[in-house]
């Protein structure tokens, strides 16, 4: 026997939060599956950009995002070596929210997921999606609960996979690879009484990776960087005494006077968590029979533009709204609900390349900028003299570019 909805979404990331919010207030039945009890904290520099302010007030969390984020972000830097440079963000012209702000994913994420609850969507957490195959036009999926022998069934005929891109895929879709020295780890940490000034938001480049710091919520400032497996392997041998996250961070220190400036007197509030490997890169927005890709699961950019939230609401938004415009086409009973089915892929999928397949790949190209001080530094000079070439990045970045 098995829990049958319109549809299962896989995940309750910022990506799966908002489908299951879309879909539930429209009427469909839905079930989010997450694996992990919240609130959690996550590895995340956790900025979230202006573009998503007026989305969070349409999805209803509105309200309660600008009670708890940290200051308006106005301004953007840059940390190498001994420089910090500084230019203005572009401004969301037009908009309530000019400005994007910081706030901790234990408290984005968890604001998110009640709302879906609020709406409609069943929650199924902590409950482990391990399994998903097909009968007939049905998805599904086999569940496991922390509590040990409880599991649980679900069938639906649209699957959205919101599962990121951290952790083994349950549909199968990817195949794990080899380790490679160019993968990357992800490290962040939480602290109090940092020298950060309110709504600076600068971006750290040091040999083998990148970062940045913020100000968020209740006055404390994440630190969050990717080093690469080779880099981390050698701080690791450098620093024997150490754990990886603070060899990989006393790393970070050597390299970037403004990290060890602004963290001087700063206490560590919450500690540090890692992730990885981290392998940023298109993937599958559309898996074809009813199963859909979001966020990271479809694709991730180097997190060096801060977009990967961006990225996890706004292709959620893309795929809802093309699932709900053809609602009527989609029911078992129309004249062909496959084919309608798959025309919301091939729409989804297109308009997924056309918006975030550009975004990944300026990230990728700022991403290996940033590693490799060989090819940074001579652009140091340049960018003294027109620090506002860093207002111009964050524009190409898509910081102001809106997709719904
Ligand atoms: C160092 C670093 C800094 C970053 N900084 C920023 C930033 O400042 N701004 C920004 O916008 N982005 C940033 N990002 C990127 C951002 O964190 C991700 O892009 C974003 O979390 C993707 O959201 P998602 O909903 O797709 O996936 P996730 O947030 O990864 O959520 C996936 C959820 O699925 C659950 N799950 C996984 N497998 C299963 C399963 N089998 N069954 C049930 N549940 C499952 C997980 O527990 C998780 O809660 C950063 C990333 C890194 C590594």
């Amino acid at each position: 026997m098995s829990d049958t909805f319109d549809a299962i979404i896989v995940g309750a990331g910022p990506a799966g939060s908002t489908a299951a919010i879309l879909l539930a207030q429209a009427g469909w039945s839905v079930a989010l599956v997450e694996k992990h009890a919240f609130p959690r904290r996550k590895v995340c520099g956790e900025c979230i950009a202006a573009t998503n302010l007026p989305l969070l007030d349409a999805l209803g969390v509105g309200a309660s995002f600008a009670a708890l984020a940290g200051p308006e972000l106005r301004r953007v830097g840059l940390f190498v070596g001994a420089h910090e440079l500084v230019a203005p963000l572009p401004r969301d012209g037009g908009s309530a929210h000019p400005w994007g702000r910081a706030l901790g994913r234990e408290h984005l994420d968890s604001l998110l997921l009640q709302r879906a609850a609020a709406v409609g969507a069943t929650l199924w957490q902590p409950w482990t999606v391990k399994r998903i195959t097909r009968e007939g036009n049905q998805h599904i999926c086999q569940l496991s609960a922390t509590r040990p022998g409880a599991s649980a069934t679900l069938s639906a005929p649209i699957l959205i996979a919101a599962h990121g891109s951290w952790e083994r895929d349950p549909a199968g879709a990817s195949v794990a690879s080899a380790p490679h020295r160019g993968d990357l780890f992800g490290f962040k940490a939480t602290f109090g009484n940092a020298d950060i000034a309110a709504g600076l938001l600068p971006v750290l480049a040091f040999a083998g990776g990148y970062g940045g710091m913020v100000l968020g919520d209740h006055g404390r400032t994440t630190f969050a960087f990717c080093i690469r497996r080779d880099a981390l392997r050698d701080c690791r041998t450098r620093r024997r005494h150490l754990p990886a996250a603070l060899a990989a961070a006393a790393h970070v220190h050597t390299q970037c006077t403004g990290v060890r400036r602004v963290l001087a007197t700063a206490t560590l509030v919450a500690p540090w968590l890692s992730t990885g490997p981290i392998r940023p890169g298109l993937r599958e927005p559309w898996r074809g029979d009813g199963m859909f890709a979001i966020g990271n699961a479809a694709g991730e950019a180097h997190p060096i533009l801060g977009e990967g939230i961006s990225m996890a609401i706004q292709s959620a938004w893309l795929l809802c709204e093309r699932l709900l415009a053809r609602e009527a086409d989609l029911r078992p009973e129309s004249a062909r609900p496959t084919g309608s089915l798959n025309e919301v892929g091939r729409d989804y999928a297109a308009a997924w390349h056309g918006n975030f397949a550009p975004r990944i790949r300026l990230a990728a190209a700022f991403a290996h900028l940033a590693m490799r001080p060989g090819l940074s530094h001579p652009l140091l000079p340049v960018l003294r003299h027109w620090p506002n070439l860093l207002t111009t990045s964050a524009r190409f970045g898509a910081k102001v570019r809106h997709v719904v």
